[in-house]
């Protein structure tokens, strides 16, 4: 493993995680130390930002991010001073005397989000609902596509600390089977793990290497022979799966008090001369990492983030290094061709034949091009992976994974608009629920004072009358005396 250095400034996204941005706890001047946390969680799916190392803060602003599309982001750049120094730590070596809310609280601090894919919160992951018991803990070792060998590379040279965060899950989720599944290419990775877990009741199981086996859900199949239900989860059917990059942090963080401020990334490629994996400090400028790897810029052809088959093509080296990054291919003309211009599909059904969900990626395809979601989502368009095996063998070089990326993206907005308008029917249906109770209220209540009213009018009429006949009882009483 090769080390990624210290470059001259760290830019540290405020939105590495599928929650709310983090908030930042600091302002432009202010010295933080290694470990000091920069920003914290917004809300319960956010996770915070500690910085990688000592140094100031030299801007918050928008600044180019890691994303398709180009975008711009808030971030922390910080410069740092160079002395790598540690703020406080705080380790528990005895983990074991800690509850499971509490362990989750230093996992939710240390910052930590899968480091892969979205970046969801591994505290909210590994706190399912009641009902959802989860009893087979799997730990990822099958890298998720070919190129990418971080996983493969920690394993050999972490084993024992990833063995130790599997541990501390399995404290938390006390399930009955722990399995490691690692693919039958990685030998070294093999020997080190079965040497961590020898003496434990952890599975090491070797499948084989085709992909996409390290997909979360055909993992599960996999090792367990079961299906995670249509549009559910694993925890529905008692599994859970982790990465094993995922572990390596929870013990950093629980057993060390260390934050998560780095990972493993695989600097791959042609155009690179040092490809390997590195140790990165988050925030590290991509041209940076490309410049340790010996980067031949005039090869360069095309940058890529991610592995060959889900990745995306990066037109911004200065972006960042953030929690998910776990692969950037420099690839050359001859490696990663640009793609051949979209032809018509002429129904060869090869794309069918590949897919690992089994789904008809053709079909998916035809509806998403005319728009018809309704149509792609009843034919489980929520299911399709984004493995990109289909565009893959496509003889007509249809980007299929974009348009099924675009449907989902569309169905989503359609949602998310339904279901603003649902509620804005729905508020003004209490609206008017409240006024007309509120009259219905007033009116009972001048009903009330109007009924008050008439008694009281009742009660004074009698008491005139009943004084007016004492009257004159006592005028009558008082003739017949003096008569
Ligand atoms: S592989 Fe391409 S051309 Fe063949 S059926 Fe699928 S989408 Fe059409
Ligand atoms: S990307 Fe293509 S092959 Fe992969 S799951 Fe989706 S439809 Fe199937």
């Amino acid at each position: 493993m090769q080390d990624g250095g210290i470059p001259d400034t760290l830019t540290l996204p405020l939105h590495q995680h599928i929650g709310q941005p983090a908030k930042a706890l600091v302002a432009v001047g202010d010295r933080v130390l290694k470990g000091s946390c920069l920003a914290e969680a917004a809300d319960h799916l956010a996770v915070p930002v500690h910085a990688p190392t000592s140094g100031t803060v030299e801007a918050i602003s928008l600044q180019p991010v890691p994303h398709p599309s180009g975008m711009t982001d808030w971030c922390i750049t910080l410069r740092p001073d160079g002395l790598d120094t540690w703020g406080e730590r705080t380790p528990t070596a005895d983990y074991k005397s800690l509850d499971r809310g509490q362990l989750l609280e230093l996992i939710r601090h240390a910052g930590i989000a899968g480091m892969g894919g979205a970046g969801f919160p591994t505290h909210v992951k590994l706190h399912p609902l009641r009902e959802r018991k989860v009893d087979t803990l799997i730990l990822n070792g099958a890298e998720c596509e070919p190129y990418i060998t971080a996983d493969d590379m920690l394993m050999r040279e972490r084993a024992g600390q990833i063995i130790s965060g599997l541990q501390i899950m399995a404290w938390i989720l006390r399930p009955e089977r722990c399995v490691i599944a690692i693919e039958d290419n990685k030998p070294e990775a093999i020997q080190a793990i079965r040497a961590a877990t020898a003496g434990t009741q952890t599975e090491t199981l070797v499948i084989p290497t085709k992909y996409p086996s390290g997909g979360e859900k055909q993992l599960i199949q996999i090792v367990t022979g079961m299906e995670v239900p249509h549009g559910g989860i694993p925890a529905d059917i008692g599994v859970m799966c982790q990465n094993v990059g995922t572990a390596y942090a929870v013990s950093r963080a629980v057993l060390q008090g260390e934050p998560f401020i780095s990972r493993i990334t695989t600097v791959t490629g042609d155009a690179v001369k040092a490809a390997g994996n590195f140790e990165v400090l988050l925030g590290t400028p991509i041209e940076h990492l490309l410049s340790r790897a010996q980067l031949a810029p005039d090869r360069l052809n095309r940058l890529v983030l991610g592995g060959p088959m889900m990745g995306y093509t990066l037109n911004q080296p200065a972006a960042p290094v953030i929690k998910t990054t776990n692969c950037i291919i420099a690839a050359t003309a001859a490696e990663l061709p640009d793609p051949a211009p979209e032809q018509p599909c002429i129904r060869c059904g090869h794309c069918a034949e590949v897919c690992p969900v089994k789904l008809l990626p053709q079909q998916l395809f035809w509806y998403a091009k005319a728009a018809e979601f309704e149509k792609a989502e009843h034919q489980n368009l929520f299911d399709c992976i984004e493995c990109g095996a289909c565009a893959y063998v496509c003889p007509s070089s249809i980007p299929l994974v974009q348009y099924y990326r675009f449907a989902k993206g569309e169905i989503r907005t359609q949602q998310a608009e339904q279901s603003k308008s649902d509620q804005a029917r729905a508020r003004f249906e209490a609206r008017q629920a409240r006024l007309e109770r509120e009259q219905a209220e007033r009116e009972e209540r001048r009903r009330q004072r109007a009924r008050a009213a008439a008694e009281a009018q009742t009660k004074k009429t009698g008491y005139r009358r009943h004084q007016r006949r004492c009257t004159g009882q006592r005028r009558s009483r008082g003739q017949s005396s003096t008569g």
